[in-house]
């Protein structure tokens, strides 16, 4: 696969192109095999048979079982589902239990669900996090009333990189009885994400971050919790999700997971090898870059820097807009905040200052990135650093 011989494509983190064996397995359910998996004629058993199948890849990929398994539109709408359904669920059996915890680098998924939460009644916390972005458990621990309900931590951030303690979070918050949702859609197909490991209640998965195809995703929902459905129609996914469904998309997420599985180590070692070399040509050759995001507890496949407004003021949009002009397609946030000149909440909640966070570019490393392309990718930036400095401290 190659986007483009005159581009460089680093934005993985937004999304990843589809693998062209993936493809080749999900072409007969658009043409051929085109039944509703509903119904009971031989089109609707072959396109039924196709949907468990894929069902079980997935379950097995994370070590659930396939009843733990719900096909959703992706990543989204299964952190609205966790969130969302366990709230209303939750709140019509125990109606005292009304607070829910969040990390505050949360992805808007979860975010922007929490504050519409919040907006019904519900009570939230968001917890910092330290300079890298890393999550202390004993923050959940502190936060924790009589009256909580679910913590939602993610597996590893979409801006940084960065890998939380979700299994010792789950000690502390399992003795306690309160459910853990953790958003695992960057994490999964990169590196291990077994439920029973991070003892989550719920995971969300999406398919288009793993060479998958987009507008599918899933979310894993322990045997026992029973949160309300978003979506209210026919008896599909075992009556959680209503809604015929798409069966070319969840056999492409399926074979796309379950590749990137079978590559995960050989494709993990080589983009350890990129990273490492990104990040010395970056150290040793742009001056005045802080590294976001944890060092070593960290995806490899992230890269994330700042211009340090200390020492020099960078405009971040004409950063990334000249980067793109010189065909390298990187961010300067969540691929979800840029477009708008929201600054990314991830990077405040480092620490970073307006201007520091505002001139930060975010290059995310997939399958397909060589090391040429990490090299013509930094001589870019240095051809432009100058053009795009406003001013220095
Ligand atoms: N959660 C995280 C951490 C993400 O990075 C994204 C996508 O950027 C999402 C959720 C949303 O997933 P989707 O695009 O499948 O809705």
């Amino acid at each position: 696969v190659k986007t483009d011989k005159n581009n460089i494509y680093l934005d993985y983190s937004a999304t990843t192109p589809l693998d062209p064996k993936v493809f080749e397995v999900m072409k007969p359910y658009f043409l051929e095999n085109f039944g509703n998996a509903s119904s009971v004629h031989s089109y609707g058993r072959k396109a039924k048979i196709a949907l468990e199948e894929s069902r079980q890849i997935v379950a097995k990929s994370i070590g659930a079982e396939p009843g733990e398994v719900f096909f959703t539109s992706g990543g989204t709408e299964a952190d609205n589902h966790a969130l969302i359904g366990t709230a209303f669920s939750v709140r019509r059996h125990s109606p005292t239990k009304n607070h829910l915890i969040v990390s505050s680098i949360e992805h808007h998924a979860v975010l922007h669900t929490a504050d519409y939460l919040s907006s019904l009644g519900f009570l939230v916390t968001k917890l910092p996090v330290n300079e890298y972005g890393l999550l202390d458990p004993s923050e959940v621990e502190n936060a924790l009333r009589p009256e909580s309900f679910l913590v939602s931590v993610m597996h590893a951030n979409n801006e940084i990189g960065t890998i939380q303690p979700i299994s010792a979070i789950s000690s502390i918050v399992q003795q306690r009885g309160i459910f853990l949702h953790s958003d695992t859609v960057q994490s999964a197909g990169k590196i291990a994400v077994n439920v029973h490991d991070l003892g989550a209640d719920f995971i969300a998965l999406s398919a288009h971050k793993f060479y998958g195809p987009k507008g599918i995703g899933a979310l894993y929902i322990r045997k026992g919790m029973d949160p309300d459905s978003l979506l209210h129609g026919g008896s599909q996914e075992r009556k959680r999700r209503a809604g015929t469904e798409n069966v070319a998309l969840a056999v492409g997420f399926a074979a796309a997971l379950e590749n990137s599985l079978r590559e995960l180590e050989e494709t993990s070692a080589r983009l350890w090898t990129l990273k490492t070399h990104l990040v010395s040509l970056l150290k040793n050759k742009v001056e005045g870059i802080i590294f976001n995001g944890h060092p070593e507890n960290c995806l490899p496949t992230i890269v994330n820097i700042s211009f340090d407004s200390k020492k020099q003021f960078v405009d971040g949009e004409a950063l990334i807009l000249n980067m793109d002009l010189n065909g390298v397609a990187v961010t300067s946030g969540s691929a979800c905040t840029s477009g708008s000149i929201e600054t990314s909440h991830v990077l405040r909640a480092l620490g970073r200052d307006e201007g520091t966070a505002r001139a930060s570019i975010r290059f995310s490393l997939g399958k397909y990135t060589t090391i040429t392309e990490i090299e013509d990718a930094v001589s870019v930036l240095l051809k432009i650093r100058k053009m795009v400095i406003v001013s220095h401290s």
